[in-house]
């Protein structure tokens, strides 16, 4: 069977799902081109895979990196760029399919470009989609985008919702490990460390997205997500904390079936059903054993030491403009827990105190969006000890 590649470009190519992403690529190089790679500043990395997969085009976001990816794609007829509008540009080229695996809502205006090229667009940016739902989701809409999900839990749903009508969901459930600091008690949380954060017992993954797991604002990110993603209704989306992450999510229906998605923590899973979605790929993941795993187990969140899927539905049901707060300012706090400037409960502490004083009215415009998205910035930076 002769089949032509498809083009493919990876905003956030040198992090954790971008080089899961070009793992799976590199394995089956006869399926796809790989059009534009993209990175914040990390120019060895990113020139190294540009090269190694002889993509059209680099950016670097950090504008001041430009040179430094000029010479290091010097002879290899690599286009190189930098900067905000650059980086738009590239993901406004367009591709069968578009990895957004920026982290944070750095990666909204790439995420809105490449889906006004419609296309098929692998969304990992979950803080894209939570600061922009209603924008996002009308210009998927608008553009003939096809919106795939790969966060596992997301990926978890939209698998298990195929074949069914949503209107026979009685409730969707997303798993939550409940990251490293599951078992610790509120004194422990005061005195965590960054260092104690990042280290998730399941997964391997980025240091934002790592310190959301330990405080549960990737979970509340997630619920938020969902809520976008697949409009059932607030009130059928539910948590459960299932430390061995093999359950990556559950839809019932209402005949009482519910449909699960189990596999390996591995985000290679999800990325290849997006990958070769509607068909199947093979990975190098292995075979779920479960009989070596022995138990999986479940149990409700704690929102009294993790209050932020608490924070996160609130932001929901008032939804407009105020999960864009929610995000901006976590975003924020957990930058400056990682730079070792505030407690680890400080963050939970600083977006609830951020959502108290600003209440913006909802957005029209990917603009009004990255608006509101700066003002939080602002007001969480305000909260922050001078350092
Ligand atoms: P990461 O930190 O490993 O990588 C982030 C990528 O974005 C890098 O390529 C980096 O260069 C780029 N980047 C960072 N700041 C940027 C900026 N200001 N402008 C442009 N580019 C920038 O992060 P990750 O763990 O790969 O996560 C990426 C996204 O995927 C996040 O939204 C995260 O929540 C989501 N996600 C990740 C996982 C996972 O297992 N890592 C699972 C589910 C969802
Ligand atoms: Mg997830």
């Amino acid at each position: 069977m002769t089949h032509t590649p498809r083009t493919i470009s990876i905003l956030g190519a040198t992090g954790s799902i971008g080089s899961s992403t070009l793992d799976l690529v590199r394995r089956n190089p006869q399926d796809w081109r790989v059009r534009a790679l993209t990175a914040n500043g990390n120019v060895e990395a990113l020139a190294k895979l540009a090269r190694e997969f002889s993509a059209e085009i680099a950016v670097v976001a950090d504008e001041t990196c430009l040179p430094a990816l000029r010479d290091a794609l010097a002879g290899s007829g690599i286009e190189a760029a930098g900067g905000a509008s650059a980086l738009v540009e590239a993901a406004a080229r367009g591709a069968d399919m578009t990895i957004a695996a920026i982290v944070g809502c750095a990666g909204l205006a790439p995420t809105m470009a490449a889906i006004e090229q419609g296309g098929l667009i692998g969304l990992a940016n979950k803080e894209a989609l939570v600061s922009a739902g209603p924008i996002m989701t009308a210009a998927v809409a608008k553009h003939g985008a096809t919106l795939l999900p790969v966060d596992s839990e997301h990926n978890a749903i939209f698998q298990c919702l195929q074949g069914n009508k949503a209107s026979h969901v009685r409730a969707i459930t997303l798993t939550a490990s409940g990251g490293p600091f599951r078992e610790w008690s509120q004194a422990q949380l005061e005195a965590a460390t960054p260092a104690q954060a990042v280290k998730h017992p399941n997964w391997s993954m980025g240091a934002k997205i790592s310190v959301d797991s330990a405080t549960m604002f990737n979970k509340g990110l997630e619920l938020i997500e969902a809520h976008y993603l697949f409009p059932v209704g607030l009130e059928k989306l539910r948590i459960v904390v299932h430390p061995q992450s093999v359950v990556h999510s559950m839809v019932e229906y209402r005949d009482g079936s519910t449909l699960a998605q189990l596999g390996p923590s591995d985000m290679r899973v999800p990325i290849a059903s997006v990958l070769a979605w509607p068909e199947r790929m093979e990975t190098p993941c292995g075979p779920l054993d479960l009989a070596a795993i022995g138990e999986l187990t479940f149990r409700a969140p704690d929102e009294e030491r993790f209050p932020a899927t608490r924070l996160a539905r609130e932001a929901a049901q008032a939804g407009g403009a105020i999960p864009a707060v929610l995000n901006a300012a976590n975003e924020v706090a957990v930058d400056a827990f990682l730079r070792g400037h505030i407690g680890f409960t400080r963050i939970a502490a600083d977006v609830a105190h951020v959502l108290e004083s600003y209440a913006p009215p909802p957005p029209g415009s990917l603009d009004d969006v990255l608006a509101v998205d700066a003002e939080a910035r602002r007001r969480a930076q305000g909260l922050m000890p001078c350092t």
